[in-house]
């Protein structure tokens, strides 16, 4: 019963709590998954089933690679490849996700350490960050000892947060964001335009660049609001100051419209899916030297 109680509370929590779940059978299925994923992570995170795949980030009127987004895969050895949509979430249950978000940054600056060491033009990895790692007291001590350990500046770092982050514990964001920034760290929004948040927050934050989510992106060449959206947010952008993003750009005519609209950097399978390691190296080695 206890048991049962347990199942149940854990769906009251990752329906966003303040709220009560009566047990039903078909959670237990639901629930063993989760906790056997948890265990897993918990005993393999620092094995090669885990392992960072990067997406390009293009300036496409200098045809240039701008940055590299680091998206964690993790390759199951029974259930093959899980989504990380889904063992992301399972991770934020506990402080799974700090120490995934650390072999983040780690696996990160030990690539841009690698490559330099080949010999190639760097540019910045972002990583995504969830809001627990954010607020936390470990992250901004553990980003300087990876900086000064892998001997890379802050500038090729980046980090990706959602709104949602932000509408918690404001005063506590602007501090330890003020803290990132003093490493030359940028930070991003992420999946703009999605959240519930009060715009407000924008003027209050040390931010650098806005991402407009990809649902927008996605229908902007079909229905108007879509395109009202981006375009809205692009000027929002624009009159801020800050930089903007379009992700999931997947065709001609989207790219078309949104740089018609004024942005400039896209990320998206109409130009990379996200590469391998070594995909990702190739592609650096191949930039023009006009990009450098
Ligand atoms: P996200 O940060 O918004 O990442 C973008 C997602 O969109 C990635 O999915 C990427 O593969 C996908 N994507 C990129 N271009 C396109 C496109 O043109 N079309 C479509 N349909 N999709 C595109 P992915 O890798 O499955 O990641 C899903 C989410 O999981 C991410 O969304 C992010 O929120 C989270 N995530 C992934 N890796 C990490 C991580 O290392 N740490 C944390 N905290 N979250 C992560
Ligand atoms: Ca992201
Ligand atoms: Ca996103």
């Amino acid at each position: 019963m206890i048991q049962h109680a347990d199942i149940a509370m854990y769906q009251a929590k990752q329906k966003g709590r303040d709220n009560y779940q009566l047990f039903e059978p078909e959670m237990a299925y639901v629930a063993s998954k989760q906790y056997s994923y948890e265990r897993d992570m918990r005993k393999n995170l620092a094995s090669d089933q885990f392992y960072l795949v990067y997406q390009p980030k293009i300036n496409h009127q200098e045809n240039s690679v701008v940055g590299f987004e680091a998206l964690m895969r993790w390759h199951h050895p029974d259930e093959g490849m899980i989504s990380p949509s889904e063992f992301i979430a399972i991770a934020d249950e506990s402080n799974l996700i700090i120490q995934l978000g650390e072999k983040v940054i780690n696996d990160s600056l030990r690539q841009l350490q690698y490559w330099r060491k080949q010999g190639l033009v760097l540019v910045p990895i972002a990583v995504n960050l969830s809001g627990k790692h954010l607020v936390s007291d470990v992250l901004i001590p553990f980003i300087r000892q990876q900086l000064a350990l892998f001997d890379i500046s802050g500038e090729y770092l980046e980090i990706e947060i959602t709104e949602g982050v932000l509408v918690h514990d404001i005063d506590r964001c602007i501090r330890v964001m003020a803290e990132i920034k003093s490493l030359n760290i940028r930070i991003s929004v992420d999946d703009f335009g999605t959240g519930y948040s009060s715009l407000s927050y924008l003027k209050r934050l040390p931010l650098d660049v806005l991402k407009i989510d990809k649902t927008f992106v996605q229908e902007c060449d079909v229905t108007e609001e879509d395109r009202q959206i981006c375009a809205t947010i692009i000027n929002l952008a624009k009159n801020l100051d800050l930089g903007i993003v379009a992700e999931g750009v997947e065709t001609l005519s989207q790219l078309e419209l949104l740089k018609a609209m004024g942005c400039d950097i896209f990320q998206g399978y109409f130009f990379h899916k996200p590469l391998s390691v070594e995909n990702a190296g190739a592609l650096l080695s191949s930039r023009p030297l006009s990009a450098a």
